[in-house]
């Protein structure tokens, strides 16, 4: 008790120097930042989960540490993120080599191959351990509760050949091979599920190249993206329906997610997966069973009927009053959600948007439901679900 009462007695100079200093006032810019929270309903009994499945960090090209995305990803209000460093191109190695030159003295250190889409592999190989940044991102999540996806973008001339996302790897360093179908079969054997990334980018259209048809048909592809970054592919919603892969709406980040979506006051782009939990094994089975949504720039895109539960669970409706004479009901419509959703009630009608938390009220005619057209959802190029809901 004594040693205690000595312990706590030495601290508290110390402690009132810091919290008591009349001459500091302690401003706003003390508090720790807030989490964006984003609320969605538990649809068909899966929950809704917020991920990210392509992401960078200065491990490849990105501009900030594998633990910052971490960090960013919380703050974004997402539950889980997948880190996917380029494997054949690594920007920054050079530069971080060069600040390395203290520990080896007048030996500089050489950076090998972190450019394999414009020079051929040398015998050195791959000298980097692409596994790194994925053990980094997960020791920080712990903090943040926000799961880490190991993964690795197989990254190759982008307008024959294009981006692909290893996703749920074992081991980056087993991955790479001159020949771009030799890696991803490499990844597929370690149990990788392969995401088609950006499939218009840098191109003229969005059809399958010579390459993609012999990857495709060998059944390696399990999702696409219809988002990535500012780039919506509208005919990759057909493809994915047609070929039975997830969609998927990622950021591709390389600067902060703060300067391209928050400053200009949007959301991140998000694959919606709906699952059990959130976990590796959870979001893996939704990935596999095509249980996704892509949310980007206020747009939903992916399955019809998917499109359509999610609108219906996250908005309720009752009436309001009757028009006896007429028949007409009054109809308040409340958004639950924390999606906006854009709708019309005819061909020729406006769009209206029902934005988050906020109800709006509509006459439908007698004796008939209400047939809404979601405009701001798309389950084909530029095609959109109905919901129709029962107005009694
Ligand atoms: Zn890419
Ligand atoms: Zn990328």
């Amino acid at each position: 008790m004594k040693k205690l009462i000595v312990s706590v007695l030495a601290l508290v100079p110390l402690c009132a120097t810091a919290q008591y200093n009349p001459e500091t006032l302690r401003t706003a810019v003390a508090q720790p930042a807030e989490r964006v929270e984003f609320i969605l309903p538990v649809v068909n009994g899966y929950n809704i989960y917020k991920v990210d499945l392509h992401t960078h960090s200065i491990y490849s090209d990105g501009e900030t540490t594998p633990a910052f995305r971490v960090k960013e990803a919380y703050m974004d209000g997402l539950d889980a993120i997948a880190i996917t460093e380029h494997i054949e191109y690594r920007r920054i190695e050079p530069k971080m080599l060069k600040f390395l030159k203290g520990y080896t003295g007048d030996k500089a250190l050489k950076a090998e191959n972190t450019d394999l889409i414009r020079n051929e592999i040398t015998e050195s190989g791959i000298k980097a351990d692409l596994q790194y940044p994925v053990k980094e991102a997960i020791k920080e999540s712990k903090k943040y509760g926000i799961l880490v996806i190991p993964g690795a973008e197989i990254t190759r001339e982008p307008v024959k050949i294009g981006h692909f996302n290893a996703l749920f790897t074992k081991d980056n360093n087993a991955i790479y091979d001159p020949d771009p179908l030799v890696s991803i079969r490499n990844a597929r054997k370690q149990g990788a599920l392969i995401q088609h990334n950006h499939p218009g980018w840098r191109r003229t259209s969005c059809d399958k190249t010579e390459f993609e048809k012999t990857v495709y048909a060998e059944g390696l592809i399990d999702g696409i993206e219809v988002a990535n970054g500012g780039s919506l592919y509208l005919p990759i919603i057909d493809r994915a329906r047609e070929d039975n892969l997830f969609v998927a709406s990622n950021t591709d980040i390389h600067p902060t997610t703060a300067e391209y979506y928050r400053l200009k006051g949007q959301n991140r782009n998000m694959t919606l997966v709906f699952a059990k939990e959130c976990t590796l094994e959870g979001i893996r089975e939704a990935l596999e069973a095509k249980r996704t949504l892509a949310y980007s720039a206020g747009y939903i895109c992916g399955d019809k009927q998917l499109l359509t539960d999610l609108f219906l669970a996250s908005v309720k409706w009752e009436v309001v009053s009757v028009d006896k004479k007429k028949g007409t009901r009054t109809v308040r419509l409340t958004n639950m959600c924390s999606f906006k959703f854009q709708y019309k009630t005819s061909k020729n009608a406006l769009p209206v948007d029902l934005l988050p938390f906020q109800s709006i009220q509509l006459n439908v005619a007698k004796d008939k439901d209400l047939k809404l057209t979601l405009t701001n959802m798309l389950c084909g190029n530029m095609v959109h679900p109905t919901a129709t809901l029962a107005v009694k």
